[in-house]
Formats: C-alpha cells, structure tokens, sequence
C-alpha cells in the first residue's frame, strides 16, 4: 500500500476479490488516517487538500469546497456545503474537520431527535434519559442500563430508512438489553422492513466511513 499525494494506493495480486482488499484497507484505516495527517503537516495545510472533495448526507452526495474567508463557518447550498477558514487560523486541516464534524452532528441530532419522538410514542416508550453522537468503528448505535443512547455520526451519509432502523434498534434495547428473539420480535413490529436496512447497512456501511 502506497499513500501519497493525499491517495491511497493498494497492489494487490489479480485473483485478490476486491472485497477481501476493502476489509484488508477497513483494518488499516487508522494508520492510513495517520499518514494522511502527517502528509499535510509537511505538505502545508493551505493546499487545501480536501477541495472538491464530497460526502454523503442522507444519502445525497454533496461537495465540499472550502475557501478562506473572514469567520471559519459552514453554509450549506443546495448541492454543496461552503466551508470557509480565516486565515488567521493556524492549523487548518483541523479547524476544517471540527467545523464539518459539527455541522454534520447537527444535522443529524435533528433529524434522529424527531424520529426519537416519533418512535418513542409507537412504542410506548419514554424518551432516552441521553442521546450521543460519536464516532464510532465498529457499531451503529448502543443503548445502556441508564437510557443512554449512542449513535455514529456516519450515519448521516446513509439514507433514512436506515438511519430509522437503527433508532428502533436501540430503542428496543430500553426492553431487552440483548440480541433474544423477543428483541428481533419487538424490532419487526415497529419496523417491519428491518433486514432491508440492516443489510443496507452491512453492504454500505464502509462506504459511510470517511476519514475523520
Ligand atoms: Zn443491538
């Protein structure tokens, strides 16, 4: 594996299925985060190097351009989101992620609150005693003997039914705090299509995973 120029190179031999390279590359994203990183400090940060880059939002591709302006701020347009940096801002690259991070963690705090809502009155529910955004590897959401709910900020690039399902995922754990089939029962009664976005998610979830 090569990274330079902010790419990512692998070689692989021909009979090596692409899949095999993608769940090799998912085990090796931190350090390809890493090299990335360092790359920019010695590449110098006001190369922009993330300029036409794009990501998901609820699905919807959208660009990111970035630009430098007089306040480090985020405006969104229609197919784009305008991240501009003032130059006074020394470390760019990390007021440029903080910016995005916390633009897109709003974005989706909104949208699973209503549906919190929404879901919590269809079953009988009371609202979670905490909700969390993070950044997680390994798992969509989880839920907690105290109420507490987490969900991974890169669901904001899967689309709706998805990110649904993985809210009624984790409100039926506020009932079984496990995988029982009382649990699977009490997800199919209040979103009866849930394999469909489970295995959207299976299928696309790396996709979702940009480095942040
Ligand atoms: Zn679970």
């Amino acid at each position: 594996m090569k990274v330079h120029s902010q790419k990512v190179t692998v070689y692989a031999p021909h009979f090596v299925a692409k899949k095999h390279i993608d769940t090799w590359l998912f085990d090796k994203q931190e350090w390809v985060a890493e090299q990335l990183k360092k790359q920019l400090s010695i590449d110098d940060t006001k190369q922009y190097p993330f300029e036409s880059k794009k990501i998901s939002v609820f699905s919807e591709t959208i660009y990111l351009k970035l630009d430098s302006g007089q306040d480090s701020k985020v405006t969104p347009y229609d197919d784009h989101l305008l991240i501009t940096i003032s130059p006074r801002v020394k470390n760019t690259y990390q007021k440029y992620r903080q910016l995005l991070e916390t633009y897109l963690k709003e974005q989706l705090i909104a949208y699973i609150e209503m549906r919190l809502a929404y879901f919590c009155t269809q079953m009988g529910e009371e609202l979670p005693n905490d909700l969390k955004i993070g950044v997680y590897k390994r798992k969509w959401g989880s839920c907690n003997s105290k109420r507490e709910l987490t969900f991974n900020l890169h669901l904001i690039g899967a689309p709706y039914h998805a990110i649904d399902y993985v809210i009624v995922h984790e409100l039926a754990h506020l009932k079984y705090l496990n995988h029982s089939k009382a649990f699977w029962q009490r997800v199919e009664a209040f979103f009866p299509d849930y394999k469909t976005s489970s295995n959207w998610l299976k299928q696309n979830g790396m996709s979702l995973q940009w480095v942040f």
